[in-house]
């Protein structure tokens, strides 16, 4: 099948036509870095705005570039949450828009099923079950991903995500947003033992995540004037894989094994991150998947190939969901969520 992708739910709009055999056939992304960089973070209003007047141009551009019309797509795709409902509501509306005046049936997706599914459309090699950590701006968890809609969790964040963390540690340093990717650059100059910061539960038999006493140390450390910028950032970065992978070897005791560790989310965008995660999959015998980098942040390929995984695991009767269906500022992906304290799904 041919699906239409449609993305919105945070800073980036983004459109992509997207074939079942994993063939991005167009797409088009815009990020909103330059409107929301004045005020150190994302503005929703402001990204509501921007997704509003950006959304039909780029819906324009990739149809053209494709040389193809509605008439050719099989289905229309669009993020109904988990983000700022704003900006997730401007790309639902338009995709049952779309949905209705070319009668094709409209996918309401799980922008972090999005993401889950995101190395699948990567590597035609990954078969289910498989080990997932999805690692972004709002989310931190180990997903067992046994097929499509069928998430397992078996650890989230009790506080902040990491993408968070890489967020407000780029603000203290006076890097400015957005946040990981500064970081990341500044930490290659640093020295990754030079300041000494908490690993939160690092070794602790509970299965979660916790950064809010990295962030914390980090704002002591900026505020003590005793390191080098460049030396906090790569210490943070640092001890936030040492979080992530003593977290997952948690897991894999718990849970494991599984023939493949996959990572997805923004801050897999991260070669530290990419390279920790790589180790630990031989350590432990795995197969490890990393999509490329344009995939890891928000993208609508994502989008189009979750949809395209449920209209083929939904059965050749499956016609998409109501044109009535709502968005949602927060949607969990498995039905324990929000079971844990302070879960922030
Ligand atoms: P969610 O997917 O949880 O709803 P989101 O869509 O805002 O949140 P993503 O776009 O998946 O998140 O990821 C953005 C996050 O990834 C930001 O916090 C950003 O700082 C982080 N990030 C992006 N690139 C890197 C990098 N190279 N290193 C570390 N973090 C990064
Ligand atoms: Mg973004
Ligand atoms: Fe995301």
């Amino acid at each position: 099948p041919l699906v239409l992708g449609i993305e919105s739910s945070c800073d980036e709009t983004a459109v992509a036509l997207v074939a079942g055999d994993r063939t991005i056939i167009a797409q088009a992304i815009a990020s909103q870095e330059a409107e929301h960089a004045p005020y150190g973070g994302v503005v929703p209003e402001i990204a509501a705005r921007a997704h509003a007047e950006r959304l039909a141009p780029m819906l324009e551009k990739v149809m053209a570039e494709a040389g193809m019309t509605l008439d050719d797509v099989d289905a229309i795709a669009a993020t109904a949450g988990p983000g700022l409902i704003g900006g997730v509501m401007v790309g639902l509306v338009s995709a049952k828009a779309l949905a209705m005046a070319s009668g094709k049936p409209l996918l309401a997706v799980n922008h972090l099923e999005g993401h889950a599914l995101s190395p699948r459309l990567a590597d035609g090699g990954l078969a289910f079950p498989y080990l997932l950590l999805l690692v972004s701006g709002g989310h931190c968890q180990i997903l067992a991903v046994e097929g499509v809609g069928r998430y397992r969790r078996l650890a989230t964040t009790i506080d902040d995500a990491l993408g968070e963390a890489f967020d407000k540690t780029a603000k203290l340093l006076g890097l400015g947003y957005p946040g990981g990717p500064a970081v990341e650059r500044l930490a290659l100059e640093g020295d990754a033992r030079a300041v000494p910061l908490p690993r939160p539960l690092k070794g602790s038999a509970e299965p979660h995540f916790s950064f809010a006493g990295l962030k914390s140390a980090v704002l002591r450390a900026v505020e003590s004037g005793a390191h080098a910028p460049a030396d906090i950032a790569a210490s943070f970065q640092q001890a936030a894989v040492e979080c992530l992978t003593d977290r997952l070897d948690h897991a894999l005791a718990a849970a494991g094994p599984f023939p493949a560790l996959v990572v997805a989310g923004g801050v897999a965008a991260n070669k530290t991150v990419r390279a920790a995660l790589e180790a630990l999959a031989t350590k432990h015998a795995m197969r490890f998947v990393a999509p490329p980098l344009a995939l890891c942040t928000d993208n609508a390929a994502m989008i189009a190939w979750a949809g395209i995984e449920r209209l083929a695991t939904e059965g050749p009767d499956f016609t998409g969901d109501p044109l009535d269906v709502a968005a949602r500022p927060r949607w969990p992906l498995d039905p324990e969520a929000g079971k844990v304290r302070g879960a922030g799904v």
